[in-house]
């Protein structure tokens, strides 16, 4: 098992974290790209949005609604972006679905 999100998921690896229930985790990224970068990840192996289906969907409404809910807590009260990579043009680096939550300062408009 060499996925490193999975890793983190069941505690093997550390991280500066921020949210834990059931279904996903939330924690900074280790190589933030704003003054705020966190990720959110689903607890399950699932490897992107791809492979989203009827019986895993809750896993990315309730990582929307927690994001929503402590976006004010981590200085994004102004605003911020949710991205989330999805295979190789969409240069997703770690196969495990996962959402990068980005703000804290004024983004560019451009999303690529
Ligand atoms: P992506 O390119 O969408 O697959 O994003 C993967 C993200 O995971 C990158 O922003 C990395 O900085 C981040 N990352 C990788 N390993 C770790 C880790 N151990 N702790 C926190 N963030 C990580
Ligand atoms: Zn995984």
């Amino acid at each position: 098992m060499d996925c490193i999100f999975c890793k983190i998921s069941k505690r093997l690896v550390e991280t500066e974290l921020i949210y834990e229930d059931t279904d996903i985790m939330g924690f900074k990224d280790i190589r933030p790209q704003a003054k705020v970068h966190l990720l959110f990840i689903s607890k399950q192996h699932i490897e992107s949005v791809e492979d989203i289906t009827s019986e895993n969907s809750h896993i990315i409404g309730k990582i929307f609604q927690v994001v929503a809910k402590i976006s004010s807590h981590y200085n994004l009260q102004r605003g911020y972006r949710i991205i989330t990579n999805i295979g190789e043009e969409g240069g997703q680096q770690v196969r495990h679905l996962h959402f990068h939550i980005i703000g804290g300062e004024p983004l560019k408009k451009e999303i690529n």
